[in-house]
C-alpha cells in the first residue's frame, strides 16, 4: 500500500500558476487544500478541473488562517496568492504592499504559530532589476525598478530572516515569463483585466481585439524591443512539486531561477504566434512602460541541478500552441 502523502495548502490555488500546481500536486498524489480570496481567482475550475476543497478567504485575515491550521493537518503552504501586475504596482504600490508583504507576513505568522515550518514561495525575476549579465544566476544583485518587484523581495527577506529565527524552511523561485497553457487543455491563463503580452496576442489573434500594443521600440536590444524569458507554467507547476519535495526531505532554505535561458524580443514573439496561429496579428509600435527592464533572461542551471527539475515544454511554439488551444477553448464557452 503507498503511504498517505501530507496535506499542502496552496494559496491562490484559483490563478493561473497557482491552479496549475494544484494539478501537478493532485498528480502526484499530495491532498490539497485551496486558500483563494477570489479576486481574480477563477471557482469554476476549482470545481470543474481542480476538484479540491477551497477555503475562500484573503492570506491577511489570521482568525481564517488560524481556523484553517487548526482544523486541517497542513504539512507545508505554496504561497501564490499575490498581485503581478508590474504596471499598475507602480501606479498602486499601496495594493502590492498591503497584498504581497502584509499578507504574507500574516501568513507566515500564523504558520509559525501552528508549527508549520515548509514554504513554497512564487517569487520572481523583476526582483533583480537591471540586468548587469545577460544570463541571470541567482547570486545577480536584486535591485527591484518596480514595486511589484519590491514586494517580492521583501517577502525573500522575511524568508531569510524567518529560518534563523524560527527555523521555518522556505523554496523561493524566481519566475520569469510565466506563460502558455496546461498541454490537454485544462486549465490557462485568464486574467481580468489582462495585461500579459502572450494572451493579448492572442486576443488580436481572436478578433477579440483589433492590435497588439508593443510597449517600446527603442530598448537596447537587437530589434528594440524587450527581451524576456518564457516558461511554460506547466514546467513552473512540476518545479513546484519537486521544490516541495526536497523541503519534506528535510532540504535547507534555497532560492532557483525558473526560466528556459532564451530570451524572445516581443516582435519575435508576434511574429511567431502568427505562425502557430495562421493569423494575421496587427501590431501598433507605442511608449515604454514604466518598469520593465529591457532584457530577463534566466539560468535554471541550480533548479537542474539540485532538483532534477527538467522543462518538458521550453520551445516558444509548444508554449504559444498550448495557449492558443486554451484561448480558443475559453472563448468559444464565454
Ligand atoms: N508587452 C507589450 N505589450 C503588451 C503587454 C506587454 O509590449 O500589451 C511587453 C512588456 O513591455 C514586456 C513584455 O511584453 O516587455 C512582457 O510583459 P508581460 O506583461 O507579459 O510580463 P512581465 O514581463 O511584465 O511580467
Amino acid at each position: 500500500m503507498s503511504e498517505q502523502k501530507p496535506t499542502i495548502l496552496v494559496t491562490g490555488g484559483a490563478g493561473y500558476i497557482g491552479s496549475h500546481a494544484v494539478l501537478a500536486l493532485k498528480k502526484a498524489g499530495y491532498p490539497v487544500i485551496i486558500l483563494d480570496n477570489l479576486v481574480y481567482g477563477h471557482p469554476e475550475l476549482v470545481e470543474s478541473v481542480l476538484q479540491v476543497e477551497m477555503v475562500v478567504g484573503d492570506t491577511n485575515d489570521r482568525p481564517l488562517l488560524d481556523k484553517l491550521f487548526s482544523t486541517h493537518n497542513i504539512a507545508a503552504v505554496m504561497h501564490f496568492a499575490a498581485y503581478i501586475n508590474v504596471g499598475e504596482s507602480v501606479t498602486d504600490p499601496a495594493k502590492y504592499y498591503r497584498n504581497n508583504c502584509v499578507g504574507t507576513l500574516t501568513l507566515l505568522e500564523a504558520m509559525v504559530a501552528h508549527k508549520i515550518d515548509k514554504f513554497v514561495f512564487s517569487s520572481t525575476c523583476a526582483t533583480y532589476g537591471y540586468p548587469q549579465q545577460p544570463l541571470l544566476t541567482e547570486d545577480h544583485p536584486q535591485n527591484p525598478i518596480n514595486p511589484y518587484g519590491t514586494s517580492k523581495l521583501m517577502v525573500e527577506q522575511m524568508l531569510t530572516d524567518f529560518d534563523i529565527a524560527y527555523n521555518l524552511k522556505s523554496v523561493r523561485f524566481r519566475y520569469f515569463n510565466a506563460a502558455g497553457a496546461n498541454p490537454e487543455g485544462l486549465l490557462g491563463e485568464d486574467h481580468s483585466p489582462e495585461t500579459h503580452l502572450i494572451p493579448l496576442i492572442l486576443f488580436a489573434a481572436l478578433g477579440k481585439r483589433d492590435a497588439i500594443s508593443i510597449y517600446g521600440t527603442d530598448y537596447p536590444t537587437p530589434d528594440g524591443t524587450c527581451i524576456r524569458d518564457y516558461i511554460h507554467v506547466s514546467d513552473l507547476a512540476d518545479a513546484h512539486v519537486l521544490g516541495l519535495e526536497y523541503l519534506l526531505k528535510g532540504g535547507k532554505t534555497e532560492v532557483f531561477n525558473l526560466g528556459n535561458g532564451n530570451g524572445f524580443s516581443v516582435k519575435e514573439v508576434i511574429e511567431t504566434a502568427k505562425i502557430v496561429t495562421g493569423k494575421n496579428i496587427k501590431a501598433i509600435e507605442c511608449d515604454r512602460r514604466p518598469g520593465d527592464p529591457p532584457l530577463l533572461v534566466g539560468s535554471s542551471a541550480k533548479a537542474k541541478e539540485i532538483l532534477g527539475w527538467t522543462p518538458q515544454y521550453a520551445d516558444i511554439k509548444q508554449i504559444l500552441t498550448d495557449a492558443w488551444r486554451w484561448h480558443q477553448k475559453r472563448h468559444k464557452i464565454d
